[in-house]
């Protein structure tokens, strides 16, 4: 069968699971246990022998649909669901790499996940945090016990994009696991496969679900990446198909271990979410756009970063990789104004946290997500004490184009 468009598989993909009385949504599966008439049955399941549900902390029916759903969006073997973005990264990590293993990480990361390798370097992993927009710099980072790049697509809330190609051909020679975070641009607008990506995480809380009413996270193989030269996978996943040993480590080691689980209620959600991705965003990055140019060119406008502006840093990268240029922005207002009293006076624009929304969301990042940072580090991120992010959702445009003239008249 030829491959059909991003939001027909959507559509269909429950159905390729022959759902209980033909359903066209996978059912919300609650139950914790599942029974099997033969013990033996049970045995092979927790063997990794033959497919089946044992316990819901490491899968559901539900989530099982929603993983698949997730692989084909991706274009990759396999997907482990989790409880929220920050377990599929931490559960991911913590499964794969060991003490005294090193990775490299960028500069411009969302500000949790900073934080959780802050953490990791804490217990025993070695981190080193450079400006991923140039390969040199993580290619200088490198050393002999690096096992591990982790990148994210467009960095929140500076707009800063990853040397996502060249990065996947280091890794590539080096032998690297290559995990981006995919969040910001999610499969619609950019497949990390296509730059060799090993593993792909994303919160599927923001773009995926879209609808800002459940929490979750993934990760998914892309079937780049030969397990069976990295030296941490445990023997008893050894025996595996060489391309389901890192997928299973994880599910295992890390989700079964850790217990970052996903909720089969939330995993409905995110995946009734998913169907409309491609149509939210398209509206999204459109309006972003708009909404980019019209600051751009304001006499009370400092700055703004969006990947679609032509004087962006990294926008032919962005041009070259990403079908559009995502729904989120930053700015930077005259130091005239004050950023709450700008934020107060806005009334179609929410002031609230999260992104991918389909309302339009706004935040200060410098008082609330990057606070607990301190201004140094804040400094050195390019964060500014009156930028605000902007996450683009999906009002009629003018409506938000009046919004902000009016905020700023
Ligand atoms: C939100 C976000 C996460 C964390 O996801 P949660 O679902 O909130 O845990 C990770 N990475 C990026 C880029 C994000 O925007």
């Amino acid at each position: 069968m030829k491959e059909k468009g991003f939001t027909t598989t959507i559509l269909h993909s429950d159905r390729m699971g022959s759902p209980e009385h033909g359903s066209l949504h996978k059912p919300i599966h609650t139950s914790v246990a599942y029974g099997y008439e033969d013990a033996r049955d049970l045995a092979a399941v927790f063997q990794n022998r033959s497919a089946g549900f044992a316990y819901g902390r490491q899968n559901n029916p539900t989530n099982k649909a929603l993983e698949e759903k997730i692989t084909r969006m991706e274009d990759g073997v396999a997907t482990v669901c989790c409880g929220t973005g920050m377990a599929a990264i931490s559960q991911s990590l913590l499964a794969l790499l060991r003490s005294g293993d090193h990775f490299v990480s960028s500069s411009f990361l969302f500000g949790n996940t900073n934080s959780m390798f802050q953490t990791l370097r804490t217990v025993g992993l070695e981190a080193d945090f450079v400006d991923a927009t140039d390969v040199a710099n993580v290619k200088a980072a490198l050393k002999p016990n690096t096992k591990l790049v982790f990148v994210e697509t467009i960095a929140n809330p500076a707009t800063q994009v990853s040397d996502l190609k060249r990065i996947g051909e280091l890794c590539k020679e080096r032998g690297l696991i290559y995990v981006v975070d995919n969040t910001m641009t999610g499969p619609y607008l950019f497949r990390p496969k296509s730059v060799g990506a090993s593993l792909v995480t994303s919160s599927l809380t923001k773009y995926t679900g879209g609808h800002g009413n459940a929490l979750a996270g993934s990760v998914t193989d892309t079937g780049l990446y030969d397990w069976t030269k990295f030296e941490n996978i445990y023997d008893s996943y050894r025996g595996m198909d060489p391309a389901r040993q890192g997928i299973t480590q994880i599910r295992k080691k890390g989700l079964r271990d850790f217990g970052g689980s996903l909720g089969p209620e939330a995993a409905h959600h995110i995946s009734v979410g998913a169907e409309t991705m491609a149509l939210r965003m398209e509206r999204q990055c459109g309006t972003a756009l708009r909404v980019a140019g019209f600051l751009a060119d304001h006499v009370k406008i400092k700055k703004v970063n969006y990947p679609g502006l032509p004087d962006h840093p990294q926008h032919a990268i962005a041009r070259d990789l990403f079908r559009h240029f995502g729904g989120l922005l930053s700015f930077e207002l005259d130091e005239a104004i004050d950023c709450f009293d700008f934020l107060n006076r806005l009334k179609v624009v929410i002031s609230s946290s999260n992104l991918g929304d389909n309302r339009t969301l706004a935040i200060p990042v410098a008082h609330t997500i990057f606070y607990e940072m301190g201004p140094e580090r804040r400094a050195s991120m390019g964060i500014d004490d009156g930028l605000i992010r902007l996450s683009v959702g999906i009002e009629d445009p003018e409506d938000l184009l009046a919004d902000f003239a009016a905020a700023l008249g």
